[in-house]
């Protein structure tokens, strides 16, 4: 019986150096650094395009800017909002009494009251005959 001997374990494992791993240098196409992709400047938002609409201010103030005359004068009223026919009341103006001093002095005195006597030398005073709001005012 021969018998082998098995073959004596005397491969004494020794620690196999392990090879350097050495980690593959990573790819850097870009370089960390001071080559930084061009920082683009911001670009100015554009203003938001706002839909077209209609402003439409009323203006309720009366204002000279309502047509009237010297005369009663068909207006659209702005307090009550109707066609009326503007009352007209003539007031004496800074030009009335100008013109009343003129015809003082040149002329003769009873026809101071003249001027405040004619509408055409005073101011027209309208005013609505539906609600009595003061529209507006006519000067000569
Ligand atoms: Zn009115």
């Amino acid at each position: 019986m021969d018998s082998k001997q098995p073959p004596p374990y005397n491969t004494i494992q020794q620690p196999q150096p392990q090879p350097g791993y050495i980690p593959a240098q990573t790819y850097q196409p870009y370089p960390s650094g001071p080559t930084q992709p061009p920082l683009y400047p911001p670009m100015p938002q554009p203003p938001p395009a706002q839909p077209p609409q209609t402003v439409i201010i009323q203006t309720t103030t009366t204002s000279n800017l309502t047509p009237i005359g010297s005369g009663p004068t068909r207006i659209r009223c702005p307090s009550c909002h109707a066609d009326v026919v503007t009352t007209v009341k003539s007031t004496p103006s800074g030009r009335t009494h100008c013109w009343a001093l003129i015809l003082c002095l040149f002329v003769c005195w009873p026809c101071v009251c003249l001027p405040y006597c004619m509408d055409s030398c005073q101011n027209a005073d309208h005013s609505c005959p539906n609600c009595g709001s003061y529209i507006g005012t006519f000067e000569n």
